[in-house]
């Protein structure tokens, strides 16, 4: 299928953009994505037409915001190829997401001496919440080492799964490394040791299509921003008899059946875990997002792919610039490091020929101590991105390397 970038790139207004004379080399879409016109339509659209509380009204276009909300509900639970929209609970973000499964369902299922495994590549995002509640419960963290290619190290895995684990939450994409993880095999041997699977997907929805049946995974989430869609909207899937067996997370309106002093119940998944009033508006938006990415798929992944392999072609021969994470198999993602120039002054000399790439440890600390690098940096690579701006990345960096070098 043909892939026609120029095209695409005429959907996304901030992509003209210009800094000092030249376009701007927008290479941080794994820290957010930009948003196509479908996404900016549909958020304005809605707010200027069709835009009041939901749920609570009995007026014609509250019942027509609710809709939309519930639509855009099942247009995410297509997107996972869930098998109902009572699966997806709408939260802030994949934090928030993450925080709500270790405080709910690690309240209800934790106890001392369990263990959760996570592995090394873990974003901050799904450390911290799993070592909150584990100090609650008294449980304890187990860490999956890595190969030297930056991909998890399965037999090691498999090893540290046993009667104690009641958990194993891993990413399904490394954001430093650009790594896929073998999820579907991880979350069966997971599953056959008894233990429960989170997947944070926040770099693989962006890149790929995602399938929780195929995965076979109980919870899985990831955030709009990274899919361009809009900040402050994200997805947490549960299989529905999970999420309605856990206590809630929140406590508010809109999440209970009756409220009483004496007490209060509450209502099933998805609600239980939407306490007040949602992000309404960025639900509407996540979906058209949604609706954008899926339709240009599998080309997209395919022009993203040739990307990568330019990228790593071409930095791998820039003299003292070692590329870190090399796993076969990759989203369009290149972390490196370069002898003799910090990975903040690699960003600082690139912003300056108006290429953006983030540089640091990328919310990842434990990774980069394991590696012995106090961080890196790294482009990003969206369907949106040209071969040219793999040119001028390498460009920029020679010029770095000329710098910096002796
Ligand atoms: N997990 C991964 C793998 C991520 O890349 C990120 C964002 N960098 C997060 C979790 C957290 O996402 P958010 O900040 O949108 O909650």
């Amino acid at each position: 299928m043909d892939f026609d970038v120029a095209r695409v790139r005429a959907d996304f207004p901030l992509l003209a953009r210009r800094e000092g004379g030249r376009p701007l080399a927008y290479l941080d879409s794994a820290a957010s994505a930009q948003k196509p016109l479908a996404v900016l339509d549909a958020v304005r659209g809605f707010d200027a037409a069709r835009y009041a509380n939901i749920h609570r009204g009995v007026y014609r276009l509250s019942e027509e915001a609710t809709a939309a909300f519930e639509e855009a509900r099942a247009e995410v639970a297509r997107f996972l190829r869930a098998p109902a929209p009572r699966g997806v609970v709408f939260v802030r973000g994949a934090t928030e997401a993450i925080n709500l499964v270790a405080a709910s369902w690690g309240s209800a299922n934790l106890r001392a001496g369990d263990e959760i495994l996570l592995t090394r590549l873990e974003h901050h995002a799904n450390i911290v919440p799993w070592q909150l509640a584990a100090e609650r419960a008294g449980a304890r963290i187990v860490v999956c080492p890595l190969t030297a290619r930056g991909e998890v190290d399965l037999a090691a895995f498999a090893r540290l799964l046993g009667p104690r684990t009641r958990m194993a939450a891993f990413a399904h994409v490394s954001n430093a490394l650009g790594t896929v993880n073998p999820a579907a095999e991880m979350t069966r041997l997971a599953k056959a040791a008894g233990a429960a699977v989170l997947i944070d997907a926040c770099q693989s929805a962006s890149h790929f299509d995602i399938d929780v049946a195929a995965l076979g995974c109980d919870f899985l989430c990831f955030s709009g921003h990274k899919v361009c869609g809009p900040t402050g909207i994200g997805v947490l899937w549960g299989r529905p008899g999970l999420l309605d067996a856990m206590p809630p997370y929140q406590g508010g309106g809109d999440m209970i059946e009756r409220v009483a002093f004496e007490r209060t119940t509450f209502r099933a998944a998805p609600e239980r875990f939407e306490a007040g009033t949602p992000n309404i508006t960025g639900a509407i938006g996540l979906a058209a997002a949604l609706r954008y990415v899926s339709a240009l798929r599998p080309g997209a992944h395919a022009h993203e792919q040739r990307l990568l392999a330019l990228a790593t072609e071409r930095l791998s021969a820039i003299p003292g610039l070692r590329i870190v994470g090399t796993a076969p198999e990759k989203v369009a993602v290149v972390s490196f490091v370069m002898e003799g120039a910090h990975p903040h002054d690699i960003g600082t000399l690139l912003d300056a020929d108006a290429v953006a790439i983030r540089v640091g440890h990328h919310c990842c600390m434990p990774l980069m101590e394991s590696l012995g690098i106090p961080g890196t940096a790294r482009a990003s690579f969206a369907f949106y991105n040209t071969e040219e701006e793999v040119v001028r990345l390498e460009q920029a960096l020679i010029r770095v390397r000329r710098m910096t070098a002796g």
